[in-house]
C-alpha cells in the first residue's frame, strides 16, 4: 500500500510539472550540453529545477511567469536582494571606467580597509574569486606557516566544492591530510586533536554550520577550539563565508573569539564573484611581494573591478550595524514563530538556525549537531514543492537566508503558508516520522 507521504508527493510533483512546462523544456535543452542540465549542483532539484528569468527586490520571476518571494537569498550571497540600486550604480560606475586593467585599481584597497576595520581577526586580507578558493588559500597558508600537514574539520561542514565533509570521504576533495571531528562535541574533538597535536596545521570551522543544516556552534565549543589551537600551535580558521552577515564583524565579533585566519565570500562582494582570506599580520605577511622569499598568490580576477566596487558600496552604504542588527532580529523572530506554528500543529518540523539563516528539519528538536539529524528527503521534497506552488522560493534542503529586501510582511505571509502546509500535511509527516 502506498504511504500517505508517497501519495502526497506524487500529487505535488504532478501539480509542479503541470504548472511549469517552460522550465521543464528549458531543463531538457540544458541537459544536452551540461550534465543533468546543471553547472551548480546546489541549484538542482527533482523533478526539474525552475529557470528564473528576472529578480527585483525580494521577488523572482520564472520562465512560466510565476512570481516568488525569494527566501533563499542565493544561499546567503543575495543579502542585498535583487537589482539593488546602490549595487547597480557601483557596478555601472565601474563599467564606465573600463575593466581588466591588469593593474592595481583604487577599489581593492578601499574594500580591504573596510573589512579589516570591521572584522577583529583581519589585520590584512587578500581577495579570491570564490569562497572555495578563499578556503583553499587559507589552508595552504596554514600549512606553509606552520610547516605541518593535518587539517581538523568537522562533520557536516561545507567549505567549498572541493572541501566537503557532509558524507564522509568526498572523492572530489583536495588531498590535504584531514582529521574529522564531531561538530559541537568538545570531548570528542579534544581526543582527535590530541591524536594529531604535533602535526596540526589548522582547525577549520564554520561558526554556524550552514549547508550542514543551519546549526550554530555552542560558544563554549568555539572557545575550546581557540584554546586548543593556542595549545597546539595550529591556526584557528573561521569560515565566515555565510556567517559574516550575523554582525558587521561576523560571528567573531558577536562571540568575542578571534580566529587567526578568516575566510569570506558570498555577499561581501556585493553579489558579484567573490572570496577573501585574511588574518594575523604576521601570518599574512608571507604574501607581501616586496619581501624576500614571499609566497606568490596570483589570480587574474582577484581584484576584478565589479566585485571590488560592488563589495565596497554594499558594505558602506547598505550593511552597517543597524541593518545587520535588524536583519538578525528579523530572522530570530521568524524562526521562533515558525517553531511555534510547528508546535501548535504537533508536527515533526523543527527550524534551526541563527539570525537570518534558518533551515527546516522534519523531526522534533532540539538538534545540536549533524549527528542528531534524520534524513527526510521525501518530506523535504514535499515541503519544497508545496512552498514553490504557494509562491515561496527556498532551498530543497529547507534553507532560508533572508535578504535585506524581505520584510515583516513577507515573513508573516510565509509563516501563514507554513501553517497551511502543516494543516494539510501534519498527519502525513507524523506517519512518515514513525516509518
Ligand atoms: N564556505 C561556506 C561556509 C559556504 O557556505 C560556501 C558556499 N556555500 C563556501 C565556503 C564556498 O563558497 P563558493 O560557493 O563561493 O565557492
Amino acid at each position: 500500500m502506498q504511504t500517505k507521504l508517497a501519495g502526497a508527493l506524487e500529487k505535488a510533483r504532478e501539480q509542479f510539472e503541470a504548472a511549469n512546462p517552460r522550465s521543464r523544456a528549458a531543463h531538457a535543452t540544458a541537459a544536452a550540453s551540461m550534465p543533468g542540465g546543471n553547472t551548480r549542483t546546489t541549484l538542482y532539484y527533482s523533478p526539474f529545477p525552475l529557470t528564473m528569468t528576472c529578480g527585483d527586490g525580494c521577488l523572482l520571476t520564472d520562465l512560466d511567469g510565476h512570481r516568488y518571494v525569494d527566501l533563499l537569498g542565493d544561499y546567503t550571497a543575495g543579502l542585498y536582494g535583487h537589482n539593488n540600486p546602490v549595487i547597480r550604480r557601483a557596478v555601472h560606475q565601474a563599467l564606465d571606467r573600463g575593466w581588466n586593467y591588469g593593474a592595481h585599481g583604487p577599489d581593492e584597497a578601499r574594500l580591504a580597509a573596510v573589512l579589516c576595520e570591521r572584522f577583529p581577526g583581519l589585520d590584512l586580507v587578500r581577495f579570491t574569486n570564490s569562497g572555495t578558493e578563499a578556503n583553499l588559500l587559507a589552508l595552504a597558508t596554514a600549512t606553509a606557516h606552520t610547516g605541518r600537514r593535518t587539517i581538523l574539520v568537522f562533520t557536516g561542514a561545507y567549505h567549498g566544492s572541493v572541501l566537503t565533509f557532509a558524507d564522509g570521504d568526498f572523492p572530489l576533495n583536495v588531498p590535504h591530510r584531514f582529521a574529522v571531528a564531531e561538530y559541537n562535541d568538545i570531548a570528542a574533538t579534544a581526543e582527535v586533536i590530541d591524536r594529531h597535536a604535533d602535526d596540526l596545521a589548522a582547525i577549520l570551522v564554520e561558526p554556524v554550520l550552514g549547508s550542514g543544516g543551519s546549526l550554530p556552534a555552542a560558544p563554549s565549543f568555539l572557545a575550546h577550539l581557540r584554546h586548543q589551537a593556542d595549545e597546539t600551535g595550529a591556526l584557528l580558521i573561521f569560515d565566515e563565508v555565510m556567517t559574516s552577515r550575523m554582525a558587521v564583524g561576523g560571528m567573531q565579533e558577536l562571540l568575542g573569539i578571534t580566529p587567526d585566519l578568516t575566510t569570506l565570500g558570498k555577499y561581501t562582494g556585493g553579489g558579484m564573484t567573490f572570496g577573501a582570506f585574511g588574518g594575523r599580520a604576521d601570518v599574512m605577511a608571507c604574501f607581501d611581494p616586496g619581501r624576500p622569499g614571499s609566497l606568490a598568490h596570483a589570480g587574474t580576477f582577484n581584484n576584478n573591478v565589479l566585485s571590488m566596487a560592488a563589495g565596497h558600496a554594499g558594505l558602506t552604504e547598505l550593511f552597517g550595524a543597524e541593518a545587520s542588527g535588524a536583519l538578525f532580529r528579523r530572522g530570530e523572530s521568524l524562526r521562533a514563530r515558525l517553531n511555534e506554528v510547528s508546535r501548535e500543529h504537533g508536527a515533526p518540523m523543527f527550524w534551526t538556525g541563527l539570525g537570518s539563516m534558518l533551515t527546516a528539519h522534519f523531526q522534533l528538536g532540539p538538534i545540536r549537531s549533524p549527528r542528531d539529524l534524520r534524513p527526510a528527503p521525501a518530506q523535504r521534497e514535499l515541503f519544497h514543492l508545496d512552498m514553490l506552488t504557494r509562491g515561496f522560493h527556498l532551498a530543497r534542503r529547507g534553507m532560508i537566508a533572508l535578504s535585506l529586501e524581505v520584510g515583516d510582511h513577507e515573513c508573516a505571509r510565509f509563516t501563514a503558508a507554513v501553517d497551511e502546509f502543516l494543516t494539510e500535511h501534519t498527519p502525513t509527516l507524523v506517519e512518515a516520522g514513525k516509518g
